[in-house]
């Protein structure tokens, strides 16, 4: 198709990593459907991955960036949320406007079909508005945590949230069963995306203001399937039109594509030689996603019960892991793993997981790293940290029976154990069935004639302004 006659999606992340992976993987798939791609970035995330040696940018999408109003020497860890949600929504509307207007002006790109921006990013509708076409909220969480922030309403007209003061944390409440979100059986208060209770004022207000803007979108799109999340999936549709077109990196490999890759930091490939002396299905990929941070008394009784479950272990220590330093592991318990152990600072997580020698993963349940598990058959021990990940462990645990819930405090008994349920015995192998169906379940859901196949082809219907 002559470029100027193909339909052009601008895709806007929430600028990390775990919402910048999948939406990368659907502007892979919607180039492939003829698509003129425009990925919109922060400055300072693109930098990133222009640096990362890892980074596998599409040369055929078109790339621009906007500034995210932060010193770019400051870290854009989980401390700095608060600035950026404010930078989004103060700075980047009008830098967005730019884009458009530069495109606009353009004569060899295409005009702007649709905008699809990721989950926070709301305040971009009004752009697309203006424009007068389709604005699509594509929802990078689990549906069961993007419907719990949709719901937000509820929970503060029932009030559960905000919490009347910190008491409430240790009190017993956070045990307490939700009832007034229909469909999502249960929940309790622990189960709500963690900044609804220990994110600042400001998040909180970010949060809803930008979760009821998304309800203006013309559709949503979730990274999830029909079968894994019916009952919430059902809920949502009697709200919101919302398709459910996941798993994106399963539906990438089913239309051959290879995996389009934008990575913050450099992979270290050499895990994969080790991996591959490693006994089938023995080893315990640990990794807690791009943003979790714990402290150094947490890292440490992670690590002892690592060692006294005797497993071999592949465990990712990005260098800011640990609270405001670097990560310091115990010299005797380094000695003492030497020869079933690899650090690694940053892995080829897909490679890694897809590999025979991997059996178990610990994880803080990130919902890319949920659902590339499950892709990848394998069971989980869930540590979450915030957002959705309290409530992707709990359907983890208790709906699919995929994975084991850890408590919050880390233990290094509880690590021995989980690792050992993980990984030996009847109930590793009934983790490993279960989780290999809901992998059979999600080729099926994005094979043609599957359910996020034909989602995807009335999306796409949609997204060109047709059926509005
Ligand atoms: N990831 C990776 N290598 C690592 C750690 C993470 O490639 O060493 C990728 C992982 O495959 C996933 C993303 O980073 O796609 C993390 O997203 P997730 O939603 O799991 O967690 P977040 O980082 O947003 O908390």
């Amino acid at each position: 198709m002559a470029t100027l006659n193909r339909p052009h999606a601008l895709l806007l992340p929430f600028p990390s990593q775990g919402h910048v992976n999948p939406m990368m993987q659907l502007s892979n798939i919607l180039f492939s459907r003829g698509y003129y791609i425009t990925f919109v970035n922060t400055e300072y995330i693109h930098d990133r991955m222009l640096k990362s040696e890892s980074t596998n940018f599409k040369a055929d999408f078109r790339f621009e960036t906007i500034p995210d109003g932060i010193p770019p020497e400051l870290s854009r860890t989980h401390n700095q949320l608060d600035e950026i949600c404010k930078s989004l929504v103060d700075n980047c509307p009008a830098h967005l406007e730019k884009v458009v207007n530069k495109l606009k002006e353009n004569p060899d790109v295409p005009p702007l079909t649709c905008i699809v921006y990721g989950s926070f990013m709301s305040w971009a509708q009004k752009t697309a508005n203006r424009l007068g076409i389709p604005g699509i909220a594509f929802w990078t969480p689990s549906a069961c945590g993007s419907y719990i922030y949709l719901s937000a309403s509820l929970l503060v007209e029932n009030g559960y949230i905000p919490l009347k003061d910190k008491s409430y944390l240790t009190n017993g409440y956070m045990e307490e069963e939700i009832s007034c979100i229909p469909g999502m059986p249960l929940l309790r208060m622990k189960d709500v995306p963690s900044f609804f209770y220990d994110a600042s004022r400001y998040i909180f207000e970010f949060l809803i203001t930008q979760t009821q803007a998304s309800m203006t979108a013309d559709f949503m799109l979730i990274n999830t399937f029909d079968e894994l999340e019916e009952p919430v999936m059902q809920a949502l549709r009697a709200r919101f039109p919302v398709y459910g077109i996941g798993p994106l990196l399963e539906a990438e490999q089913q239309n051959g594509l290879s995996n389009s890759f934008a990575s913050l930091w450099t992979e270290e490939k050499s895990c994969m030689q080790w991996l591959d002396d490693q006994e089938l299905g023995s080893v315990v990929y640990v990794c807690f996603g791009s943003i979790t941070v714990m402290s150094d008394q947490e890292l440490v009784e992670f690590a002892w019960g690592l060692e006294g479950s005797k497993q071999p272990f592949l465990w990712v220590i990005r260098p800011d892991l640990i609270h405001g330093t670097s990560a310091k592991l115990p010299t005797e318990f380094v000695e003492k793993v030497k020869g079933r152990s690899f650090f690694a600072s940053w892995a080829p997580q897909l490679e890694v997981l897809f590999h025979p020698s991997v059996g178990g993963f610990l994880t803080h349940s990130g919902w890319n790293s949920t659902l590339e598990s499950i892709c990848a058959g394998v069971p989980m021990i869930c540590w979450p940290f915030f957002a959705d990940q309290q409530i992707n462990r709990t359907y983890v645990s208790q709906i699919w029976k995929i994975g084991i819930a850890m408590n919050d405090v880390v233990e290094r008994r509880e690590v021995e154990e989980m690792v050992k349920r993980l990984m030996i015995g009847k109930e590793a192998e009934e983790m490993k069935r279960r989780v290999g169906e809901l992998r059979d379940a999600s080729i099926r859901a994005v094979s043609k004639g599957g359910s996020s196949y034909n989602n995807l082809e009335k999306a796409l219907l949609k997204m060109q302004g047709k059926n509005r």
